[in-house]
């Protein structure tokens, strides 16, 4: 689904150098890359403070745990997201309150959002899935008129834009209360192990979260919370400092794949390609499509035999999920999810890919799908 060498050949030179010098001084854990790239990210998203950690589902629990949120308060996010986002919710014993997506947009549904705030909603975690902004403004504002936490599930839209109304704009993840991201490898600005990072312009939040991620210490040996061990190490520091200043001409290059696509799939009648909604742009870490009046699995196995990667973002909904159903929960209010699990379909997205292996890969497609 992606091409992670073909990206490292771009830029070998610089990572290697970077490397060795990490292994000749042996700074391994807090090197001066760390800081190095967090000024940076501060910078890129002009937010005042990036708070680095080990991966995405640290980023999130941690963001909980700074925000205070206690066992059962209730955390809205959707249905239809990677389970990092739930689990966490899960695993500090808040009450996680799964709601539908958009068709179009695949993103959290507003009306859904509406009808699921209880008086013990405290937070909502809206996910920029497969690369573009939910609809933040109408999230924000349902937000302030509960007095609720937004914390943005940024993992897959790094670098997109979105535009409010009165003409602001912001990068994704920078404007809830707080925002967090996975450096995965094959994240759209991904490292060469696990990293994440949490993003916050609350100066008190980000102190406390300062110290959550380091065993609750302010001063060395004391320590005045619970915390846990999350950091990124100067390694993986190191290739985000070298890969961020690309980040854009990244997802450009994804944007342009997706256009290929789109070219090629409009007017198929088995094919609904995906949608960019016209506050944000798309950053395209998945192309998503739904295939429709068509057997989407016979597809996924007759291009997985023609030696093209393409996979089932996500084959479950979460609700459904063992680890996650709940007696509260009714069919009927998850309609799209339900229908999405047995209709999308996502294609290769990457940096590297060639029109020819996007001729091929589309022609494979539309042969099947005549
Ligand atoms: C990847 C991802 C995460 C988790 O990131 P890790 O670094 O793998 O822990 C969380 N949420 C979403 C939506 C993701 O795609």
């Amino acid at each position: 689904m992606v091409d992670l060498i073909g990206q490292y050949n771009h830029i070998k030179p610089q990572v290697n150098k970077a490397f060795e010098s990490i292994l000749d001084t042996a700074y391994y854990i807090g090197g001066p890359e760390v800081k190095g790239f967090q000024a940076d990210l501060e910078k890129y998203l002009d937010i005042k403070h990036v708070i680095p950690c080990a991966n995405g589902t640290d980023a999130l629990q941690i963001a909980m745990m700074g925000l205070g949120l206690e066992q059962g308060d209730e955390v809205i996010t959707v249905d239809f997201t990677f389970a990092a986002t739930v689990e966490v919710i899960a695993l500090l014993k808040l009450t996680p309150v799964l709601i539908d997506v958009e068709v179009d947009t695949y993103n959290m549904d507003i009306e859904a959002l509406k009808k699921a705030i209880t008086p013990k909603t405290k937070a909502i975690v809206p996910v920029h899935l497969f690369g573009q902004c939910a609809n933040m403004e109408a999230i924000l504002e349902v937000a302030k008129q509960h007095d609720l936490f937004v914390i943005e599930d940024n993992a897959q839209a790094i670098g997109a834009d979105y535009t409010f109304s009165d003409g602001t704009k912001k990068k994704s993840g920078t404007m809830g209360v707080v925002g967090t991201t996975s450096f995965f490898p094959s994240k759209n600005l991904g490292c060469y192990g696990d990293g994440g990072a949490i993003f916050t312009n609350d100066d008190k939040l980000a102190h406390d979260i300062r110290g959550i991620v380091n065993h609750g210490m302010y001063e060395r040996y004391y320590h005045d919370v619970v915390g846990v061990n999350s950091r990124l190490d100067s390694l993986q520091a190191a290739v985000l400092q070298i890969k961020l200043p690309l980040l854009d001409s990244f997802c450009d290059a994804r944007r342009k794949a997706a256009n290929y696509y789109n070219d090629a799939f409009a007017g198929n009648k088995h094919i609904i390609t995906p949608i960019t909604s016209d506050f944000t742009t798309h950053v395209f870490h998945q192309y998503t499509m739904q295939i429709i009046n068509a057997d989407r699995d016979a597809l996924h196995k007759h291009l997985l035999d023609n030696n093209i990667p393409n996979a089932i973002y996500y084959p479950v909904q979460l609700h459904s999920q063992k680890a996650y159903t709940d007696d509260r929960y009714k069919e009927d209010d998850f309609k799209v999810t339900n229908e999405l699990v047995k209709t999308v379909l996502s294609l290769p997205i990457h940096t590297e890919l060639e029109d020819d292996q996007l001729e091929y890969i589309t022609k494979t497609v539309l042969n099947f799908l005549k």
